[in-house]
């Protein structure tokens, strides 16, 4: 045998990959961790006694002469202390607060509790606003997980819960009783200073699936698994709608075509078409953007409710969302060229370049000289042709483009999936009407980089 007899050439298929090696894990932390971590524990003491130490200052402060009743006037009496204690981000905040007793109106005041605006026996201050925070973002246990993760706080699910229930409320009536206010028309609100010119207003919905029952489940015991819910029954759903708001002059075009919005506004209600239109009427007011000269751009997907309510605005500029236009069109087409044919995308792209230019009456035109084959196709197109005519003053996109009011409600239904549909939308979530309307309320804060307010706000006790 010839040495130069050819080795047999190993394809790659039939060439095993290399053992795998099971991977190992550091034995421990690198240092900097554990020594970040023990400058932690070791000050975590230190803060719980300083802030102990702070409140008693407060409550020397305020320990002179006895409160007057708020009801009568007379001088209450003291009642004498109470050991009382409430979580905060450094731990168990031990207090002994006063407490006082009017004897004719037998009203009872705690002075420092006031003062401190702090809820005893609970998670309160920062750390309910920091676990409201997680909760908001994501579900309630995880939330509870993140919070030990991220401040070593150990806290189970129905705490994070509480905490958004609370503050929810808090803003949520916040939000109700301002829209009362600037819908109230005895409100006299000044013109603001300097309105812009145009304010773009856009609205979405969606359905959430709704509890059936009156209160929440609870497990009796940590390993009790709860039976599956029922599948959602028909006329358990509640429309969620998001509005809003925007400044055509603060939408930046990062490359070209590609419109994206820097700054806009959400409002949003677990309620009807009045109650979305009064808060965004009421926020458009808040923010100064409503002038006697200013022109409310409305684009919507031509639902009769929202033209209807549109009225409130003395000037406006009411558009069909472009893709919703181009959409009905595709409903025709796929019928009559075929799904995903040349012929239905060539037909379509023709008919949006012409809408986007201002033709919308010779595309009318054109397609009621369209011979139809069949009485679906006959049925399609006339549902495209009405929705067309009865829109046709809506859909001078030419123009709209030219003034840079833009032409879709892009910027609308991304909104809406970030308000509803990454937190509240996930698989088998079931609401209570009332842990709807709070949590979404508290997204909206977050989303509209307005967090920061739920300082200014007591938390609201609810029931159970
Ligand atoms: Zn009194």
């Amino acid at each position: 045998m010839s040495s130069k007899s050819p080795q047999p050439h190993a394809c790659r298929a039939h060439v095993g990959p290399p053992p795998a090696i099971e991977p190992t894990l550091l034995d421990e932390a690198p240092l900097v961790i554990q020594l970040e971590r023990e400058v932690e524990e070791e000050f975590r003491e230190p803060m719980r006694l300083r802030l102990e130490e702070k409140i008693r200052q407060v409550d020397d402060s305020i320990s002179g002469a006895a409160p007057r009743c708020d009801e009568c006037g007379d001088p209450m009496k003291s009642k004498g202390r109470k050991n009382s204690s409430f979580l905060s981000r450094f731990g168990k905040i031990n207090l002994r607060p006063r407490t006082y007793r009017c004897k004719r109106c037998k009203i009872r005041v705690r002075p420092l509790v006031n003062k401190l605006g702090v809820e005893l026996g609970c998670v309160s201050g920062s750390l309910a606003r920091l676990l409201a925070l997680l909760g908001v973002v994501v579900p309630y246990e995880l939330a509870a997980c993140l919070a030990y993760l991220m401040f070593g706080v150990k806290v189970n699910a129905m705490t994070v819960w509480r905490a958004v229930q609370r503050l929810g409320e808090a803003c949520e009536q916040y939000v109700e009783a301002q829209t009362r206010f600037h819908t109230d028309p005895n409100t006299q609100v000044p013109e603001p200073d300097s309105a812009p010119e145009a304010v773009v207003l856009g609205i979405d919905g969606c359905m959430l699936g709704m509890q059936v029952r009156e209160n929440r489940r609870h497990r009796q015991s940590a390993d009790e698994v709860l039976p599956e819910l029922p599948p959602v029954e028909d006329g358990h759903f509640r429309e969620v709608k998001t509005g809003v708001l925007l400044l055509p002059s603060q939408r930046t075009e990062p490359s070209p075509g590609r419109r994206s919005v820097i700054r806009r506004v959400l409002v949003t209600c677990l309620g009807n078409a009045d109650m979305i239109f009064d808060r965004l009427w009421s926020k458009i007011q808040e923010l100064g953007w409503l002038g006697t000269k200013t022109v409310v751009v409305i684009v919507g997907d031509g639902a009769e409710w929202i033209w209807n309510r549109a009225t409130m605005f003395a000037r406006r500029c009411e558009i069909l969302d472009f893709w919703h236009a181009i959409e009905c069109a595709w409903k025709f087409a796929r019928l009559r060229f075929g799904e995903e044919s040349k012929a239905a995308t060539k037909w379509v792209s023709r008919l949006a370049e012409d809408l986007r230019a201002g033709k919308v009456e010779s595309v009318i035109k054109r397609l009621r000289a369209i011979k139809t084959r069949s009485p679906e196709e006959q049925e399609k197109l006339e549902d495209l042709i009405r929705y067309y005519d009865t829109n046709a003053s809506r859909m001078r996109y030419d123009e709209y483009i030219r003034l840079g009011y833009g032409i879709g409600s892009g910027a609308v239904e991304s909104s809406h999936k970030q308000v509803v549909h990454a937190r509240l939308r996930q698989a088998g979530m079931r609401w209570s009407e009332d842990g709807a309307r709070r949590l979404l309320a508290l997204r909206v804060l977050l989303l509209n980089d307005n967090w920061s307010m739920l300082d200014r706000l007591m938390m609201k006790p609810i029931a159970a």
